[in-house]
Protein backbone atom coordinates (compact mmCIF):
# COMPACT_ATOMS: atom_id res chain seq x y z
CA UNK A 1 0.00 0.00 0.00
CA UNK A 2 1.28 3.17 -0.30
CA UNK A 3 0.89 6.23 1.43
CA UNK A 4 -2.08 7.57 0.27
CA UNK A 5 -4.10 4.09 1.28
CA UNK A 6 -3.77 2.77 -2.89
CA UNK A 7 -1.63 0.41 -4.36
CA UNK A 8 1.14 1.68 -7.09
CA UNK A 9 -0.76 -0.53 -9.58
CA UNK A 10 -4.68 1.72 -8.66
CA UNK A 11 -2.64 4.35 -9.37
CA UNK A 12 -1.72 3.80 -12.98
CA UNK A 13 -5.32 2.27 -13.46
CA UNK A 14 -7.91 4.49 -15.44
CA UNK A 15 -11.09 5.46 -14.03
CA UNK A 16 -12.93 5.15 -17.48
CA UNK A 17 -16.29 5.84 -15.47
CA UNK A 18 -18.28 8.06 -13.82
CA UNK A 19 -17.99 8.50 -10.54
CA UNK A 20 -20.63 10.17 -8.40
CA UNK A 21 -19.98 11.62 -4.60
CA UNK A 22 -23.43 11.50 -3.13
CA UNK A 23 -24.48 12.91 0.69
CA UNK A 24 -25.47 15.87 2.71
CA UNK A 25 -24.15 19.38 2.68
CA UNK A 26 -21.17 18.82 4.53
CA UNK A 27 -20.61 15.32 4.15
CA UNK A 28 -16.96 15.71 2.74
CA UNK A 29 -18.28 14.74 -0.78
CA UNK A 30 -15.53 17.89 -1.72
CA UNK A 31 -12.69 16.83 0.20
CA UNK A 32 -12.79 13.43 -0.97
CA UNK A 33 -13.87 13.71 -4.43
CA UNK A 34 -10.86 15.96 -4.80
CA UNK A 35 -8.29 13.52 -3.71
CA UNK A 36 -10.17 10.85 -6.42
CA UNK A 37 -9.99 12.87 -9.49
CA UNK A 38 -6.07 13.57 -8.31
CA UNK A 39 -5.14 10.17 -7.95
CA UNK A 40 -7.13 8.86 -11.13
CA UNK A 41 -5.92 12.34 -12.95
CA UNK A 42 -9.48 13.12 -14.24
CA UNK A 43 -11.45 16.35 -14.11
CA UNK A 44 -13.37 16.56 -10.39
CA UNK A 45 -16.78 18.46 -11.32
CA UNK A 46 -18.43 19.86 -8.79
CA UNK A 47 -21.34 21.95 -9.56
CA UNK A 48 -21.78 24.09 -6.71
CA UNK A 49 -17.81 25.47 -7.69
CA UNK A 50 -18.93 26.14 -10.85
CA UNK A 51 -21.97 28.00 -9.96
CA UNK A 52 -20.00 30.26 -7.22
CA UNK A 53 -17.18 30.64 -10.30
CA UNK A 54 -20.30 32.01 -12.60
CA UNK A 55 -21.52 34.60 -9.61
CA UNK A 56 -18.28 35.61 -8.96
CA UNK A 57 -17.46 36.30 -12.52
CA UNK A 58 -21.28 37.98 -12.51
CA UNK A 59 -21.82 35.83 -15.74
CA UNK A 60 -25.80 35.26 -16.43
CA UNK A 61 -25.89 31.79 -15.09
CA UNK A 62 -24.38 33.29 -11.54
CA UNK A 63 -27.21 36.08 -12.36
CA UNK A 64 -29.83 33.58 -12.24
CA UNK A 65 -28.11 31.02 -10.12
CA UNK A 66 -27.05 33.45 -6.95
CA UNK A 67 -30.65 34.32 -5.12
CA UNK A 68 -31.61 30.86 -5.48
CA UNK A 69 -28.65 29.62 -3.81
CA UNK A 70 -28.60 32.25 -1.35
CA UNK A 71 -32.10 31.01 -0.24
CA UNK A 72 -30.53 27.60 0.30
CA UNK A 73 -32.80 26.19 -2.74
CA UNK A 74 -32.02 23.97 -5.57
CA UNK A 75 -30.69 25.66 -8.97
CA UNK A 76 -33.67 24.18 -11.59
CA UNK A 77 -32.49 20.91 -13.89
CA UNK A 78 -32.08 22.99 -16.61
CA UNK A 79 -29.49 25.16 -16.12
CA UNK A 80 -27.83 22.81 -14.07
CA UNK A 81 -27.80 20.04 -17.19
CA UNK A 82 -26.56 22.46 -19.84
CA UNK A 83 -23.67 23.77 -17.52
CA UNK A 84 -22.97 20.03 -17.11
CA UNK A 85 -23.60 19.02 -20.47
CA UNK A 86 -20.95 22.01 -21.98
CA UNK A 87 -18.54 20.94 -19.32
CA UNK A 88 -18.61 17.35 -20.65
CA UNK A 89 -17.92 18.30 -24.05
CA UNK A 90 -14.55 18.72 -23.30
CA UNK A 91 -12.09 16.28 -23.93
CA UNK A 92 -10.67 16.12 -20.52
CA UNK A 93 -13.26 13.96 -19.08
CA UNK A 94 -12.76 11.22 -22.06
CA UNK A 95 -10.67 8.70 -19.16
CA UNK A 96 -13.90 9.15 -16.83
CA UNK A 97 -14.98 12.08 -14.30
CA UNK A 98 -16.04 12.61 -10.33
CA UNK A 99 -19.01 14.61 -9.89
CA UNK A 100 -19.36 16.06 -6.45
CA UNK A 101 -22.95 17.57 -5.87
CA UNK A 102 -24.56 16.06 -8.49
CA UNK A 103 -26.74 14.92 -9.89
CA UNK A 104 -28.83 16.06 -7.05
CA UNK A 105 -32.56 15.25 -8.38
CA UNK A 106 -34.18 11.94 -10.06
CA UNK A 107 -34.35 13.86 -13.28
CA UNK A 108 -30.51 15.02 -12.95
CA UNK A 109 -29.53 11.35 -12.78
CA UNK A 110 -31.67 10.30 -15.42
CA UNK A 111 -30.73 13.20 -17.87
CA UNK A 112 -26.34 12.27 -17.16
CA UNK A 113 -27.31 8.96 -18.05
CA UNK A 114 -28.12 9.64 -21.70
CA UNK A 115 -25.32 11.37 -21.70
CA UNK A 116 -22.69 9.04 -20.42
CA UNK A 117 -24.27 6.70 -22.87
CA UNK A 118 -23.45 8.80 -25.95
CA UNK A 119 -19.73 8.86 -24.65
CA UNK A 120 -19.99 5.29 -23.90
CA UNK A 121 -19.34 4.74 -20.61
CA UNK A 122 -21.46 1.98 -18.27
CA UNK A 123 -23.33 3.27 -15.36
CA UNK A 124 -21.70 5.23 -13.42
CA UNK A 125 -20.31 4.69 -9.19
CA UNK A 126 -22.50 5.84 -6.61
CA UNK A 127 -20.41 6.73 -3.39
CA UNK A 128 -23.28 7.53 -0.37
CA UNK A 129 -21.14 9.14 2.04
CA UNK A 130 -23.06 9.15 5.73
CA UNK A 131 -22.95 11.10 8.17
CA UNK A 132 -25.02 12.13 11.51
CA UNK A 133 -26.75 15.17 12.09
CA UNK A 134 -24.64 16.45 14.72
CA UNK A 135 -21.32 15.82 13.16
CA UNK A 136 -22.62 17.76 10.07
CA UNK A 137 -23.92 20.98 12.03
CA UNK A 138 -20.32 20.58 13.88
CA UNK A 139 -18.44 20.58 10.53
CA UNK A 140 -20.48 23.17 8.65
CA UNK A 141 -20.52 25.52 11.77
CA UNK A 142 -16.40 25.38 11.59
CA UNK A 143 -16.12 25.46 7.39
CA UNK A 144 -14.20 28.04 5.49
CA UNK A 145 -13.02 28.70 2.17
CA UNK A 146 -10.58 30.89 0.94
CA UNK A 147 -11.26 33.98 -0.94
CA UNK A 148 -8.98 33.14 -4.18
CA UNK A 149 -8.55 29.11 -4.51
CA UNK A 150 -11.62 27.49 -2.60
CA UNK A 151 -9.36 25.98 -0.40
CA UNK A 152 -11.71 24.27 1.97
CA UNK A 153 -10.32 24.09 5.42
CA UNK A 154 -12.32 23.51 8.94
CA UNK A 155 -11.41 25.84 12.16
CA UNK A 156 -11.91 23.24 14.86
CA UNK A 157 -10.27 19.80 12.84
CA UNK A 158 -8.56 21.05 9.93
CA UNK A 159 -7.03 24.97 10.73
CA UNK A 160 -5.43 26.57 9.13
CA UNK A 161 -1.76 27.25 9.48
CA UNK A 162 -2.19 31.43 10.55
CA UNK A 163 -5.69 31.62 11.67
CA UNK A 164 -7.68 33.55 8.90
CA UNK A 165 -4.93 32.71 6.45
CA UNK A 166 -4.71 30.31 3.65
CA UNK A 167 -2.25 28.29 3.47
CA UNK A 168 -1.88 28.12 -0.32
CA UNK A 169 -2.00 31.38 -1.42
CA UNK A 170 -2.52 33.37 1.70
CA UNK A 171 -6.80 34.45 0.66
CA UNK A 172 -8.38 35.26 2.92
CA UNK A 173 -10.73 32.50 4.49
CA UNK A 174 -14.47 32.93 4.52
CA UNK A 175 -17.55 31.32 5.72
CA UNK A 176 -19.45 30.72 2.78
CA UNK A 177 -22.59 32.57 2.79
CA UNK A 178 -24.73 29.62 2.44
CA UNK A 179 -22.89 27.41 5.55
CA UNK A 180 -24.95 30.39 8.17
CA UNK A 181 -27.17 28.28 9.97
CA UNK A 182 -30.72 29.30 8.48
CA UNK A 183 -29.73 28.67 4.84
CA UNK A 184 -27.90 25.69 5.79
CA UNK A 185 -31.26 23.88 7.61
CA UNK A 186 -32.49 24.95 4.25
CA UNK A 187 -30.36 23.28 2.48
CA UNK A 188 -31.07 20.45 4.61
CA UNK A 189 -34.16 20.41 3.49
CA UNK A 190 -33.72 20.59 0.27
CA UNK A 191 -31.53 17.38 0.60
CA UNK A 192 -34.00 16.10 2.21
CA UNK A 193 -36.72 16.29 -0.27
CA UNK A 194 -34.81 16.67 -3.45
CA UNK A 195 -31.62 14.96 -3.32
CA UNK A 196 -32.26 11.95 -0.97
CA UNK A 197 -34.88 9.65 -3.41
CA UNK A 198 -31.63 9.10 -5.57
CA UNK A 199 -30.32 7.06 -2.94
CA UNK A 200 -32.92 4.14 -3.62
CA UNK A 201 -32.58 5.38 -7.43
CA UNK A 202 -29.13 4.16 -7.56
CA UNK A 203 -29.41 1.61 -5.19
CA UNK A 204 -31.88 -0.05 -7.40
CA UNK A 205 -29.62 -0.12 -10.20
CA UNK A 206 -26.93 -1.73 -8.17
CA UNK A 207 -24.42 0.90 -8.27
CA UNK A 208 -24.75 2.29 -4.85
CA UNK A 209 -21.65 1.59 -1.95
CA UNK A 210 -21.67 3.28 1.22
CA UNK A 211 -19.28 4.87 3.45
CA UNK A 212 -19.12 5.93 6.99
CA UNK A 213 -17.91 9.84 6.86
CA UNK A 214 -17.79 10.47 10.38
CA UNK A 215 -14.44 9.58 10.73
CA UNK A 216 -11.19 11.28 9.88
CA UNK A 217 -10.20 12.56 6.74
CA UNK A 218 -8.36 9.72 5.92
CA UNK A 219 -10.01 7.07 7.27
CA UNK A 220 -12.59 8.17 4.52
CA UNK A 221 -10.07 8.37 2.10
CA UNK A 222 -8.94 4.81 2.75
CA UNK A 223 -12.56 3.14 3.10
CA UNK A 224 -13.14 4.91 -0.70
CA UNK A 225 -10.23 3.73 -1.71
CA UNK A 226 -10.68 -0.35 -0.82
CA UNK A 227 -14.23 0.40 -2.42
CA UNK A 228 -12.96 2.01 -5.78
CA UNK A 229 -10.37 -0.44 -6.33
CA UNK A 230 -12.64 -3.62 -6.02
CA UNK A 231 -14.98 -1.79 -8.29
CA UNK A 232 -11.87 -1.51 -10.91
CA UNK A 233 -11.11 -4.80 -10.60
CA UNK A 234 -14.68 -6.51 -11.08
CA UNK A 235 -15.16 -3.75 -14.01
CA UNK A 236 -11.97 -5.63 -15.63
CA UNK A 237 -13.00 -8.93 -14.63
CA UNK A 238 -16.26 -8.21 -16.49
CA UNK A 239 -14.16 -6.77 -19.65
CA UNK A 240 -11.97 -9.84 -19.14
CA UNK A 241 -15.06 -12.08 -19.31
CA UNK A 242 -16.71 -10.41 -23.02
CA UNK A 243 -13.38 -11.34 -24.72
P1 LIG B 1 -22.59 22.74 -2.99
O1 LIG B 1 -21.33 23.52 -3.11
O2 LIG B 1 -22.54 21.42 -3.69
O3 LIG B 1 -23.07 22.61 -1.56
O4 LIG B 1 -23.72 23.59 -3.76
C1 LIG B 1 -24.05 24.90 -3.37
C2 LIG B 1 -25.38 25.29 -3.94
O5 LIG B 1 -25.30 25.29 -5.39
C3 LIG B 1 -26.54 24.36 -3.63
O6 LIG B 1 -27.13 24.64 -2.37
C4 LIG B 1 -27.49 24.66 -4.79
O7 LIG B 1 -28.15 25.89 -4.61
C5 LIG B 1 -26.52 24.84 -5.95
N1 LIG B 1 -26.26 23.55 -6.64
C6 LIG B 1 -25.07 22.91 -6.73
N2 LIG B 1 -25.18 21.78 -7.44
C7 LIG B 1 -26.47 21.66 -7.79
C8 LIG B 1 -27.22 20.68 -8.51
N3 LIG B 1 -26.65 19.58 -9.00
N4 LIG B 1 -28.55 20.90 -8.67
C9 LIG B 1 -29.14 22.00 -8.20
N5 LIG B 1 -28.50 22.96 -7.49
C10 LIG B 1 -27.17 22.81 -7.29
Amino acid sequence: MSRDGGTNEAKTMALNRALIFFGPPGAGKGTQAKKVAEKYHVPHLSTGDMFRDAIARNTELGRLAKPIMDRGDLVPDDLVMSMVEERLSSPDSAGGVVFDGFPRTVPQAQKLEAILERRGFGKPLVVDIEVDANTLLHRIAGRRMCSKDGEIYNIYDAPPKSPGVCDRDGGSLVQRPDDQPEIFRERLLAYERQTKPLEDYYRRQGVLETVDGSGSVEKVTGALAAILERAQQEAQQGRDGHL
